[in-house]
């Protein structure tokens, strides 16, 4: 067991105490605040006097301090007087600084460590285990006990699970003080806008929760010296400024794309007419008859068991062909239809692909789920001959806004066909290892009373229930009311993100991986997606704003802190070479 004494008993420091106490080290503490009665519950001794505690002969002395502050702690311990085994191990943000500090300010016969724990962030857990410890042992003797003291040390994380990487601190510094002050600063952002749980949290969203629970947590200190001490951190920060610009430039340039549209219908309309009369013209041209019914023979073959539906996907994009998949898996018979030809993608995966609408009706499928992006629905759904279906079809739709769907398929849809309203809370990439326990949110706005009908709804949803989806029954408008701000928000920081550029490295922060997965899970979708939600959502531009203005607000905190530190260097500087009464020019007045 080791004798370790751990200078700055803030949230780093009074978590590691913890832990060494129950692994049975024995911990002195020592901070600038008193902290005896938060050391007495953890079964710690605690010394107000750094003299006292380096008087225990401590083995190890550990540095949680800030960085701002280290060096005046390290001129406050009686450095001379310490034993020559004593190790010195720092956690600090930034190391290529602390090695530097060490270095100059410790006796050479003192051993020195420099660390970065990487489990910082999930604190709140108090989890090590799977967490990086980078370090580097910058000086250490070459006697086996100042060799030992060092590995016994070490050995701690290691036994409880921390991922240990020995490398320089430069290659700390690079590696993780970009990926840290990207996290924190997205983190606080959030945090300004105080998001708040729902009942049907996306894997993005939850992302975003944890990321500000990790971080807000950490005081603003710690956040500024990470910004102070990165030499990249004034870049980093521009950078985000334009990513963020410029993706309200193009939020705010497809906008305009559509109103432009709108005052320009007639020509659009003309050339609509064109392409009818030109058939060949179109992106989907049409399949020949004798392909088609190829294609339906080989796929009927598989279709026998009539407790299966038969599925109509319309907009046979990303997300149609994701659902098919799982679709097809289940044994239903699908059909498809989309503006752009997916023939061969879906003989692939067994769908029957029909590039004419009417005779996609024509099948009379049991349900037509829509897949088109929000921006095209009604578009699609005023060209469709409803006439041509069976009665009682059931229309579903799985559009990120539910409100326009619902109110769209009650305006133009016929009594006798049936509404189902969903909203499945994944996609391709969040969903690419199953769908369990993943939120399926789904509001049945119009099914008709009578057994068949009302069977082929809960037949429908069985297939996602199948799959172990967490069924959440919601009205459209409240589903709006929780998802609809929270998704914008989540789809915005990854688009931002995206722009960023943001690299893997091989040390990778839990809340940075965090951020690497969300920029995963949201550039996969089409813009259109993201552009829907910007739409169709009242309070997008709002939400916008208020991104925008909790950046400007840490900005601005940011610069006041910053003109205080130089104000302080400023005035000291001042004091020094002007007042004859200043202490470091007293001396040589006297002399
Ligand atoms: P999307 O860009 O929202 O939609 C693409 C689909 O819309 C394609 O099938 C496309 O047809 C069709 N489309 C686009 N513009 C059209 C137009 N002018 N006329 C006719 N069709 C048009 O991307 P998505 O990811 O596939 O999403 C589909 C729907 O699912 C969206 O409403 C989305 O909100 C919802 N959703 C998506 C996810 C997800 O994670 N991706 C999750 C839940 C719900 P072509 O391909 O033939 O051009």
């Amino acid at each position: 067991m080791l004798k370790i004494a751990i200078i700055g008993f803030g949230n780093l420091g009074q978590s590691l105490a913890k832990t060494f106490a129950h692994l049975g080290h024995i911990v002195l503490a020592h901070s600038r605040c008193e902290h005896s009665k938060m050391a007495q519950d953890l079964g710690i001794s605690y010394f107000s006097n750094p003299q006292e505690l380096c008087e225990q002969n401590p083995q190890v002395i550990l540095l949680c301090t800030s960085i701002i502050s280290t060096e005046s702690v390290l001129k406050s311990l009686p450095l001379q007087s310490l034993t020559h085994d004593t190790l010195f191990v720092d956690m600090l943000p930034v190391k290529e600084f602390s090695k530097a500090l060490l270095l100059k300010m410790l006796p050479s016969n003192l051993a020195v460590v420099c660390t970065n724990p990487m489990f910082g962030v999930e604190r709140g857990k108090h989890e090590w285990n799977g967490s990086f410890l980078v370090y580097e042992k910058v000086r250490i003797g070459s006697d086996s006990v100042g060799i030992s003291l060092c590995d016994n040390f070490l050995n701690i994380f290691e036994k409880e699970g921390c991922r240990m990487v020995e490398v320089s601190c430069s290659v700390q510094d690079k590696y993780v003080a970009g990926s840290q002050f990207i996290t924190h600063t997205v983190g606080r952002v959030l945090e300004k806008l105080t998001l708040e749980s729902t009942p049907i949290n996306t894997k993005g969203y939850e992302t975003l929760l944890d990321l500000v629970d990790n971080t807000a947590g950490d005081s603003f200190d710690l956040y500024c010296e990470l910004f102070i001490y990165n030499k990249n951190a004034f870049e980093m920060f521009d950078r985000l400024d334009l990513a963020f610009n410029t993706l309200k430039k193009q939020l705010f340039g497809h906008l305009h794309d559509i109103v432009r549209k709108q005052l320009f219908d007639s020509a659009e309309k003309v050339h609509a007419e064109y392409m009818v009369c030109n058939p060949s013209h179109n992106g989907a041209a049409l399949r020949s008859h004798s392909q088609v019914l190829n294609q339906k023979a080989h796929i009927s073959e598989h279709y026998d068991d009539k407790s299966m539906l038969k599925i109509a996907i319309v907009g046979f994009g990303n997300f149609g062909q994701f659902l098919a998949k799982t679709i097809i898996r289940q044994g239903h018979k699908v059909l498809a239809y989309s503006r752009s030809d997916y023939y061969d993608v879906a003989q692939e995966m067994g769908v029957i692909y029909l590039s004419d609408v009417e005779a996609l009706c024509e099948e009379h499928p049991e349900v037509m789920l829509f897949c088109t992006s929000i921006l095209s629905t009604e578009k699609v759904l005023r060209s469709f001959p409803v006439q041509r279906l069976m009665r009682n079809t059931l229309f579903v739709d799985v559009l990120s806004v539910k409100e326009f769907p619902r109110n769209l398929f009650l305006q133009k849809l016929p009594l006798d066909f049936d509404i189902l309203c969903t909203h499945p809370m994944f996609g391709p990439e969040s969903g690419k290892n199953g769908w369990n326990a993943l939120p399926f949110v789904y509001d049945k706005v119009r099914v008709g009373s009578d057994k068949s009908r009302v069977s082929l709804c809960d037949r429908f949803l069985d297939i996602f229930a199948l799959e172990g989806c967490r069924m959440v029954e919601m009205s459209c408008s409240e589903h709006d009311r929780h998802a609809a701000g929270s998704q914008f928000i989540t789809h915005t920081i990854g688009r931002v993100l995206e722009k960023l550029g943001l690299e893997s490295t091989p040390i990778l922060p839990n809340g940075y991986k965090a951020l690497l997965n969300l920029v995963e899970n949201t550039v996969g979708d089409s813009f259109d997606l993201y552009h829907g939600l910007f739409m169709y959502n009242v309070n997008a531009i709002d939400q916008l704003n208020r991104l925008d203005m909790a950046f400007n607000s840490l900005k601005e905190q940011f610069l006041r802190r910053l003109h205080g530190v130089v104000h302080s260097q400023h005035f000291e500087n001042a004091s020094r070479t002007l007042l004859p009464n200043h202490p470091e020019n007293a001396a040589p007045l006297r002399r």
